[in-house]
């Protein structure tokens, strides 16, 4: 049996009439840039999130150099996020000019730790302070992007408290976190702005890339669209210098189609996730594993299904021998990469990050798995546990 990580072309299948129809249909209307589909999906992927605006953006990167802009994040500043996470959430704030600060996580949760988030905000304000002192007034921290990792929402309760607290507006990175819930409420809603990707292996993904800024802000949705359509007003009038960062109208045509499947799909991966649990839990009181913990205020819609072992290379090894891939996002923590050399961080100074880095392995999880899969996976686990304790 051979099991890939995710299966687009299994999805393709299912609704393979649908695109197909709706890429021809959007062709011959030739209104590729910005466009009927554009404006549909925004409207329509703001009623999925329940938020009130929604603006398209060309990738879940440009989503969010968007929303950090109109949180008028500029050269100098900086950013809190957390070093476990694709490197696009620091890109962005590296393309402001600004630099990333990492604040570490919750090895339960593996999202930000709102408890090491005050320690900082506590320290860092004491700092502010003394620098106020000496005449430097500028207040660097201006925004905290928080990730919502694998699928399952940060503690945003807490996280949100402190960043009233502090005065900080809040980004929600829920590139893999579509139809996800907080408190029975989806994500997108609880920081001042949430950035979406619709890369193809995302929840709902595209067949190129996409992205998307969603908020609750009538200001700041104004911002954003100005910004992704080069500033402009009308179309050669530029009220400020834009970019040329638009969702593209075929795969906004294309997403359409898709969001109508997002909640049976989300659901199929939660079933998956629970048969796996099923499967692992037994096995977590005899050998070194553990399996995701799905926190009670969060409904986890399982982009990945990540277990941690001390054994993960040989896990990946025997899996893959039996035609199983595995993979590990991300096994290098953000402040250990060499493009962020220069923050100069070092070894050790996000302990839990760079554990999980070591221990962390990616199951299969897509819509269309199935039930025999899942078993031949957890068997082939199962198995090679029992040879590496014996
Ligand atoms: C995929 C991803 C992004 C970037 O999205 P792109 O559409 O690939 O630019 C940003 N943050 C996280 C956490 C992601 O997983």
């Amino acid at each position: 049996m051979k099991i890939p990580l995710v299966d687009l072309q299994a999805q393709y299948r299912m609704i393979k009439e649908e695109i197909d129809q709706t890429i021809a249909k959007t062709v011959m209307q030739t209104s590729f840039i910005m466009g009927e589909p554009v404006r549909q999906f925004e409207a329509e992927f703001a009623a999925y999130c329940g938020t009130v605006h929604a603006v398209g953006a060309s990738s879940g990167t440009t989503a969010l150099h968007l929303a950090l802009i109109a949180c008028q994040v500029t050269a100098g500043d900086e950013v809190i996020t957390v070093p476990n996470t694709f490197i696009a959430t620091t890109e962005a704030i590296s393309h402001c000019g600004a630099f990333p600060v990492f604040v570490d996580v919750d090895p339960d949760s593996f999202n930000m730790d709102p408890a090491k988030l005050r320690q900082f905000l506590e320290q860092e304000t004491e700092v502010h302070q003394q620098q106020l002192v000496n005449k430097r007034t500028k207040r660097r921290i201006k925004a905290i992007v928080v990730v919502h990792l694998y699928g399952q929402p940060a503690d945003m309760k807490v996280i949100g408290t402190l960043a009233q607290e502090y005065k900080l507006p809040i980004i929600e990175d829920a590139a893999q976190a579509h139809g996800a819930e907080y408190e029975g409420k989806r994500v997108g809603n609880w920081g001042n702005l949430a950035c979406f990707s619709f890369y193809p292996g995302k929840n709902l993904g595209a067949y190129g890339d996409g992205g998307m800024v969603v908020t609750n802000d009538a200001q700041l949705a104004r911002q954003v669209k100005l910004l992704s359509d080069h500033g402009r007003q009308d179309k050669y009038r530029h009220l400020i210098i834009g970019y040329n960062y638009r969702l593209d109208a075929l795969q906004a045509a294309i997403l359409r189609v898709k969001l109508a499947h997002l909640d049976h799909w989300n659901e199929q991966r939660r079933q998956h996730a629970q048969a796996y649990n099923n499967f692992l839990q037994p096995l977590c009181d005899k050998f070194d594993i553990i399996i995701p913990d799905e926190r009670i205020a969060t409904r986890h819609v399982y982009h990945l299904y990540v277990i941690r072992s001390k054994q993960r290379q040989q896990l990946r090894e025997y899996l893959q021998q039996y035609g199983i891939s595995t993979g590990i996002h991300y096994p290098i923590p953000l402040h250990l990469q060499p493009a962020y050399e220069f923050l100069g961080y070092k070894a050790g100074a996000f302990p839990v990050s760079e554990q999980l880095a070591e221990e962390i392995l990616s199951l299969p999880i897509f819509p269309e798995l199935n039930p025999a899969q899942i078993e031949y996976i957890c068997i082939h686990i199962r198995e090679c546990l029992e040879n590496v304790s014996r």
